[in-house]
């Protein structure tokens, strides 16, 4: 059990790599829990140290609709009534799990949704759970709690709902699925956008900040972020060159492509290569703009 101090108000408690997450809790006269994907265990033993309980929290704000930051939010609702707040295009979706679905491209009759929702179900317990926002937090508004000042920071392209949520009297962003970890950027969705995430991740270079926060790196807070953010960036380029060396080498089709994973190369569960053939569907796009590779009736070919 892991709980990074940041400040004497402000914790992060260590989830890690998905399928939990890290998690930002405002410890101060109101309790203010940010993106409740890390274990249930490891935010109690946080609160009590304070003196608190789970059913004290005040609110949770998520920073996207993403099951591994959801995880716990309708669970503390009902343990506390809490506040749920959501930035205004995340909280439709949190208020209608199977528009939430749609909106990953999990549709209704597509082959991997049941098993999506068994990973979900099996790892991510209670993220389906209907529950309600009750506030809604815009682009560049600033939700108070407990005397900080949470702004949402809209940084799209992980997925367009992704928002980082800067702590303005800290000078620190919790830039959510920016993550800086060793996996890369994660654009597995349909409606992901490598273009947008790259603007995105520039935007937080040049925010400014004294550090940033990891949703998933197990030594969370980052002071000296840009080198890191740099080579973030590159592994798009390195994952696009990759998918064209597949072209060049006779692969004519997503398939063929993910036949040899490239994002996932140690795959064990077949969610994760709907993932990888979404990835690489937007590098696919993203080569035949680039005027690299041609498509024809399906078929890919090298320019
Ligand atoms: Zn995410």
């Amino acid at each position: 059990m892991k709980i990074k101090r940041i400040s004497d108000e402000v914790h992060v408690v260590i989830g890690g790599f998905f399928p939990l997450c890290n998690t930002l809790v405002i410890l101060s006269d109101e309790i203010a829990v940010v993106d409740p994907g890390c274990s249930v265990e490891s935010l109690r033993f946080l609160l009590r140290k304070e003196g608190k309980e789970l059913r004290d929290i005040d609110v949770v704000l998520l920073s996207h609709i993403h099951p591994d930051h959801i995880t716990h939010a309708a669970r503390l609702n009902r343990l506390s009534r809490c506040r749920v707040a959501a930035n205004e295009i995340t909280a439709p979706f949190f208020d209608d799990k199977e528009q939430m679905k749609r909106f990953l491209g999990f549709t209704p009759g597509h082959l991997i949704r049941p098993l999506w929702e068994d990973l979900v179900n099996e790892r991510m317990y209670g993220a389906l759970d209907d529950c309600k926002t009750t506030n809604i937090v815009k682009d560049g508004e600033t939700f108070l709690v407990g005397g900080h000042s949470l702004k949402m920071r809209y940084t799209p392209g992980h997925l367009p709902d992704h928002m980082c949520i800067e702590l303005v009297e800290e000078n620190l962003l919790f830039a959510s699925d920016i993550d800086l970890t060793e996996f890369g950027p994660f654009y597995g969705h349909p409606n992901s956008s490598i273009p947008e995430f790259k603007e995105s991740i520039k935007k937080v270079m040049d925010g400014g900040y004294r550090g940033i926060i990891s949703g998933h790196l197990k030594e969370p807070l980052i002071e000296d972020y840009e080198p890191g953010l740099r080579a973030y960036l590159k592994q798009f380029d390195m994952r696009e060159e990759f998918v064209l060396l597949a072209v060049r080498g006779g692969a004519k089709t997503i398939n063929d492509i993910v036949v040899n994973p490239i994002i996932y190369p140690s795959l064990t569960n077949v969610v994760y290569l709907q993932f990888e053939k979404w990835m690489i569907e937007h590098h696919v796009d993203s080569l035949i703009e680039r005027g690299l590779i041609w498509k024809h009736k399906g078929v890919l070919s090298v320019a």
